[in-house]
């Protein structure tokens, strides 16, 4: 079902029709067209429309936040800053895609025999982007705006829970001035997304979400011999050693795994506490998760809303009771809240062992696994010992520990003291089952482009 459900009462506000078969032709048809147009623009008039489009984005900033809000519950004042924030990466682009994509000597011409020798990065074509509720907005604008930036078009294909989300993005460039087509939505099923790769004018994909619907668009890719990005999940670490700020850990600890209502990829899920500060942030911690309130997401005093969806509160509730089944001890939270909604509460677990599905699995709720190590050799193996690889986050004031966890760990990032983010500047992604190929930055508008050579006898 493509519809806007309401998340803290799980009441059905507005169902959408999937587009027909003939109207996906006239998106992928209007997309390829349009990327012809946009090629041969340039990137200062691009860069026009990329501003409007944030102008017009900052100047609806109550609106769209609040129907962020609605269809996937964060809270209102989360939800206008991703709103304020997609606007920042969107003019980010605007004043870097020219530098980032700038033509390069990358050697002197006479090494290869020519009088003149450069390399360009040229757009590609249409770029099939699927998209996850958990951030409606910003996940998308992250694609979109270095995209159409190169000279990309784009096809939306959103997650089906946040179909009033994905219409607004799919009229929110050509309102900014892009032409017609530039960027549209595809009102479709995840089943549908598969065969849209065997189409020729669709050159490449991008998707943000599980494994498993990131593996079935690979595979499609792959037999097309087309290029993907993937973004997938995490089971972020949160390393806590003796030299750090204890005290301001375990603040820092709560957000880092509450935020989103916990449904996010680099959110912490995993904190390995040293044996000597154990308790110290342990007690805290517990205590100030104790102390979150999931609630209203347009009252001020909540601290985070329900889960997006009722599969995805289960799938929560599933992974505790297994591991508390299995022996694991519940230090606050747990247990499911009476009443509408699918609300869930921030939640402590110990005792966690490997036979326990949340052990590897990842948690897309507001639950943290807490577990003592002994020294830093055992943080640094049992952060590696995950299947995924996005980020991490580790406390220490002291330096050499700061030089080995940026080596050792195995992740797309290393935050230090710190929560891991995503800037717009700075490349987002990961290795291992969180996905390959990076997002933003002059790495992530490179994802899409044809680097090509051009040698002058
Ligand atoms: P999905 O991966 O199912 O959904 C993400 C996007 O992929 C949606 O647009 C979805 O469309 C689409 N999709 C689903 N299946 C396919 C498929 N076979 N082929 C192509 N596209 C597909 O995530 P869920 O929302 O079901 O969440 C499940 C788990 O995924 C979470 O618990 C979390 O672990 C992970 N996840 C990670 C995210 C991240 O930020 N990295 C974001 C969301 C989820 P549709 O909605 O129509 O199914």
């Amino acid at each position: 079902m493509i519809a806007t459900v309401d998340p803290t009462t799980g009441t059905v506000l507005k169902e959408f029709a999937a587009h027909t078969a003939e109207e996906v032709e006239q998106r992928i048809a209007a997309a390829d067209a349009a990327y012809r147009a946009l090629a041969s623009t340039t990137f200062a008039q691009r860069a026009e429309w990329m501003c409007a489009a944030a102008d017009i984005l900052e100047a609806e900033v109550d609106e769209v936040a609040s129907l962020i809000t609605t269809e996937m519950g964060k809270t209102i004042g989360t939800a206008r800053y991703e709103t304020l924030k997609s606007a920042t990466g969107m003019r980010h682009f605007a004043d870097n895609a020219e530098r980032y994509l700038a033509v390069e000597h990358p050697v002197d011409a006479s090494s290869a025999g020519a009088s003149s020798l450069s390399v360009r990065f040229d757009p590609i074509g249409v770029v099939l982007a699927v998209m996850p509720w958990n951030y409606p907005l910003w996940q998308t604008i992250r694609f979109a705006a270095p995209a159409l930036m190169a000279g990309n078009t784009g096809l939306l294909k959103h997650a089906s829970n946040v179909p009033q989300s994905a219409l607004y993005l799919g009229e929110l460039f050509e309102r900014g001035g892009f032409p017609h087509g530039s960027f549209q939505t595809l009102l479709i099923e995840g089943s549908q997304v598969a065969p849209l790769l065997d189409d020729r004018r669709i050159r490449a994909a991008t998707l943000t979400g599980s494994v498993a619907a990131g593996a079935s668009v690979a595979e499609a890719a792959g037999r097309n011999v087309k290029k993907t990005v993937l973004e997938l999940g995490g089971t972020d670490v949160f390393v806590v050693l003796p030299s750090a700020d204890v005290a301001r850990a375990a603040e820092f600890g709560v957000n880092a795994r509450v935020q989103n209502s916990g449904q996010s990829c680099i959110a912490s899920k995993r904190y390995y506490v040293h044996t000597d500060v154990y308790d110290e942030f342990s007690e805290s911690f517990v205590l100030r998760m104790g102390a979150t309130v999931a609630g209203d997401p347009r009252d001020p005093d909540t601290t985070f809303g329900p889960l997006a969806t009722e599969r995805g509160r289960r799938d929560v509730i599933e992974l505790v009771q297994d591991a508390v089944d299995k022996g694991a001890t519940v230090l606050t939270g747990g247990a499911m809240p009476d009443g509408a909604g699918w609300f869930y509460p921030a939640t402590v677990l110990s005792g966690v062992t490997p036979e326990m599905r949340i052990y590897r699995e990842e948690c897309f709720g507001p639950v943290a696994c807490l577990y003592r190590v002994d020294d830093l050799d055992e943080a640094i193996e049992r952060a590696n010992d995950s299947d995924f690889g996005l980020s991490s986050s580790v406390w220490t004031n002291d330096d050499d520990e700061v030089a080995r966890l940026e080596r050792e760990i195995v992740a797309g990032g290393v935050f230090v003291n710190g929560l891991t983010a995503s800037f717009p500047g700075v490349p987002f992604g990961g290795v291992k089952d969180s996905g390959y190929g990076r997002e933003l930055s002059s790495n992530g508008i490179r994802e899409f482009v044809n680097a090509k050579t051009v040698w002058r006898a």
